[in-house]
Order: structure tokens, then C-alpha cells, then sequence
């Protein structure tokens, strides 16, 4: 079969996520067969390097035996029991044993999900059915920023801030609220330093609260660094006054670490990089690396008594802690902690990425707000950087960047027109190398293409 053909009989029958399935008809898609390490491999055999570890999931790379192994041992040992009726099982006994370890103390306890939509849906179920337990039932409002992502279902989309999300279907839905988000580079004042947008910014949260009324607020959510929004990484200062006005207030405080969870920032979770502490983590994806299905929700001490005292949460999927997936995500979480992957990427790779990418990109005249944390990096294309002017119309030139980037075989992505990486916790300093040099290539052919059509 020639990949044309291939590719076009691809979209046949499938209706594509988050794509505009009239174009794949016409134009057809790329067909992945295979990958390995940090590399995925079209139907032509070309080898492509995945900057995004698939969906920002793939953490311990492609291509590992072993999970396999475990897998197929686990279907044929219990494929699949449910834990609503009084049951529980081995597999699932020992990732929540896995879990605790690698959270802070007063994280004891874990829901079970099948994503990171799942997640969050759990998460806002479980913070109004936990201020109701402990007595306070009009507590129900959740609070997300703009330009968030907390994923597609209802309620998922309704709390992230993507207003393309939120123009389909009537969303948000009732008693869900934002607020603006911490970018600096796109909102400060003249002359304001990082430090102080970052308290500004957060100061936002306690204008929303006073003005609604914190008797009616159940919680704030954030992504510790906002990831499909663009990877926006706020100011050292933003989160812990994030914590310090939930407190003030009695509002819980949830860190979305569905991206920045499992070792993306260089520790285990996002918000131990950004310098708080919440009462909840909604997580997926590196959970178990992107290679089954599943979620958990880490509740604190706080919440979990509530909880407990409200008799049945009446909450749960199917799947919530699915043996199989439950098994992969455990060895997941020991391949990460045992060869020693977050530590590289604290010590190592993430600093390395850190200089390298500033170095490669700071030469581009139509490239802007160069950063990285971890191995999540962004830069925003500009019309003029020292003036701050975008492109017109948002997104568009982002889309074109990105296709240069697919068309030289590596994968970055565009959100809005900020380009994003983050590839498997895996890759090594050599590997680095490589990306950002075709990453150049790419950036040259998109510099000359915009002087072209800017020059008309
Ligand atoms: N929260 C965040 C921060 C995410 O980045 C995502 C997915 N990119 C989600 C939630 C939703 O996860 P899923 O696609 O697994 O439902």
C-alpha cells in the first residue's frame, strides 16, 4: 500500500480528536507503525524524534520490554476486577502503596480514573461533596485561570479556560469561574519586575474570592505550569501566594498534575518545583507513561476526612483502578525512581536543555519569551519582540511553524502561536543536541517564509 493510499484509508472510518476531520479526509494523515527511546517511526520508515513523548505522557520513553511483560502476566493472572463492591486486588494495593511513598506525608490517599479528564471530573465532584460532608453545602464554586487546560469532557473543559472549548456546547457549565493567568511576558506593566506580576497575578484569585464571597467557593485549580495554554511557567512569587490566599480564605487548592506530575519538572510533581503545597493532585499521563490508560486523584489528610465523614461518594468509573493498568503504572513508577530518570532531569538534561534551547532560539528575530523548566520548554512567535507585537490572528503562524517542525521529522507542538516541547524524560544530552539542530534548520526555513510574507 503507497502511504498516500495508507494514510487516506486511515480516516475512513476514524473521527480524529481535536482535528478538523474534514481536512485528514482531504489531505490524510500520518500513519505511526512503531518507536523506541525517544524516536517514533512513520509507515515509510522515516524516523522522527517526538519532542512531545506523545501527548506529554510517553516520560520513560518508548520501547520498554519490560511493561509489556507485565502486562500480559496481569491479564492472565485477574484482567479485570472492579473495587465498587467491597473487593479490592493485589495490583492496585501496590501502586496506592507506591503512590504514598512518593508524595509528601499527608498524602495518603488515592481515586482511581482511566485520565486526566476523568481526574479532574473526580476532583470537582470531590471537593463539593467534601465541603457538603463537613458542613458547608454552598461552597460549590470552582475557580480556573484563562488559557488553562483541564481536559474535554463537561466539566474538564468547562474549568480549563479555552474559549475555542467553551464556544462549542454552551460550557462552562453553572459555578465555575476564571481568572486571568500568570504570564508575564504577554500581561505585565512596563517596568514591572517577575517578582512583582507574579504577586499581582495571584493577587487576582483574592479579587475573584472577595468579590463572589469565599462562602461560596469550594477551590482553585491550576496546572503548576500551564502546558497545552503554551507552557507558561508563572514567577517564583505566584504559587505560594496562590496557597497563602486559599488559606486565608478556606479554599482548597488542587495542582492539575496531569503534565507536570510523575517527573516532568525534574522532581515528582509540579508543585514541588513551583513551591507549594496543595490538598489535591488531579494526575494521568506519566502515571504510567502514556502506555495504559489510567489516572489517580491524591487526596490530602484534610480532604480525606471530610470524605470519610460524608458516608458513599457516589463516584466512580468502571475502570478505576484497572488491574493491568494498575500493574504497568507501579513498574512505570519504579522504572522511573530506580534508574534514577527525575534526578537526570533536575540535575543533568534539564539544565542542559535549559542553556541549550536560550542558546538555539535566541538568535531567531521572531521568537520571544524563550523558557524551560524541567523538560517542558516554550518560546511565543512575534512580530517584534522588543515591542511585544503578535502575529495577527493568534495561532495561525503557530500552525505553520509547527508543520515546518513535522515536515523535518521532529515533533513540537503550536498552542496559540507559542511552540512547545517536552520531550521523554529519557532523552540524553546528546539527543538534545540533535533536536535543537534540526530545530534551527526548521526555525531558518520559518524566519525566511515570514520575511516573505511580511515584505508584501
Ligand atoms: N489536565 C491537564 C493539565 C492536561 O494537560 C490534560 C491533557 N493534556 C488533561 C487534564 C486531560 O487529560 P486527558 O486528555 O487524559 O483526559
Amino acid at each position: 500500500m503507497t502511504k498516500k493510499n495508507d494514510t487516506k484509508h486511515a480516516v475512513k472510518h476514524h473521527l480524529h480528536p481535536f482535528s478538523d476531520n474534514g481536512q485528514l479526509k482531504k489531505n490524510g494523515v500520518r500513519m505511526m507503525v512503531k518507536a523506541k527511546g525517544i524516536y517514533v517511526y512513520d509507515s515509510d520508515g522515516t524516523e522522527i524524534i517526538d519532542g512531545m513523548a506523545g501527548l506529554w505522557c510517553v516520560n520513560i520513553g518508548y520501547g520498554r520490554k519490560k511493561l509489556a511483560k507485565i502486562a500480559k502476566k496481569q491479564m492472565e493472572v485477574l484482567p479485570f476486577y472492579n473495587t465498587f463492591f467491597k473487593t479490592s486486588h493485589p495490583a492496585v494495593i501496590k501502586l496506592s502503596e507506591k503512590l504514598i511513598e512518593i508524595t509528601p506525608d499527608e498524602f495518603n490517599h488515592v481515586f482511581y480514573t482511566n485520565s486526566g479528564s476523568e481526574s479532574i471530573d473526580t476532583m470537582m465532584r470531590m471537593v463539593r461533596h467534601y465541603w457538603a460532608s463537613v458542613g458547608q453545602p454552598s461552597k460549590k464554586i470552582i475557580i480556573g485561570r484563562w488559557n488553562g487546560y483541564h481536559g474535554s469532557t463537561i466539566g474538564g473543559a468547562s474549568l480549563g479556560g479555552m474559549k475555542s472549548m467553551h464556544q462549542q456546547g454552551d460550557l462552562p457549565i453553572a459555578n465555575i469561574v476564571h481568572i486571568e493567568q500568570p504570564w508575564y511576558y504577554g500581561l505585565a506593566n512596563d517596568n514591572e519586575s517577575e517578582e512583582e506580576f507574579g504577586i499581582r497575578a495571584a493577587n487576582w484569585l483574592e479579587e475573584k474570592i472577595l468579590s463572589l464571597g469565599a462562602d461560596k467557593i469550594a477551590a482553585f485549580v491550576g496546572e503548576p505550569i500551564q502546558g497545552a495554554g503554551g507552557v507558561i511557567i508563572p514567577p517564583a512569587s505566584y504559587w505560594p501566594r496562590i496557597e497563602e490566599i486559599c488559606r486565608k480564605h478556606n479554599i482548597l487548592l488542587v495542582s492539575d498534575e496531569v503534565i507536570c506530575g510523575y517527573g516532568r519538572t525534574g522532581k515528582w510533581f509540579g508543585f514541588q518545583t513551583l513551591g507549594f503545597t496543595p490538598d489535591i493532585c488531579t494526575t494521568a499521563k506519566g502515571l504510567s507513561s502514556g502506555y495504559l490508560p489510567i489516572g489517580a486523584v491524591l487526596v490530602n489528610d484534610k480532604v480525606t476526612e471530610g470524605l470519610l465523614a460524608g458516608g458513599e461518594f457516589n463516584h466512580g468509573f468502571t475502570y478505576s483502578g484497572h488491574p493491568v493498568a494498575a500493574a504497568v503504572a507501579y513498574e512505570n513508577l519504579n522504572i522511573l525512581a530506580d534508574k534514577n530518570i527525575i534526578e537526570k532531569v533536575y540535575t543533568k538534561t534539564g539544565p542542559y536543555l535549559r542553556k541549550r534551547w536560550q542558546e538555539t532560539f535566541s538568535q531567531f528575530k521572531y521568537i520571544a519569551d524563550i523558557r524551560t523548566e524541567g523538560l517542558m520548554c516554550g518560546f511565543t512567535l512575534v512580530k517584534n519582540r522588543e515591542t511585544r507585537e503578535f502575529f495577527e490572528d493568534f495561532g495561525t503562524t503557530g500552525l505553520l511553524c509547527r508543520d515546518i517542525f513535522f515536515k523535518n521529522n521532529l515533533i513540537f507542538r503550536a498552542c496559540g502561536d507559542h511552540i512547545v516541547a517536552a520531550p521523554p524524560l529519557i532523552i540524553s544530552k546528546k539527543e538534545i543536541d540533535i533536536m535543537l539542530s534540526i530545530a534551527a534548520t526548521c526555525m531558518r526555513e520559518f524566519e525566511e517564509l515570514m520575511d516573505q510574507k511580511l515584505s508584501h
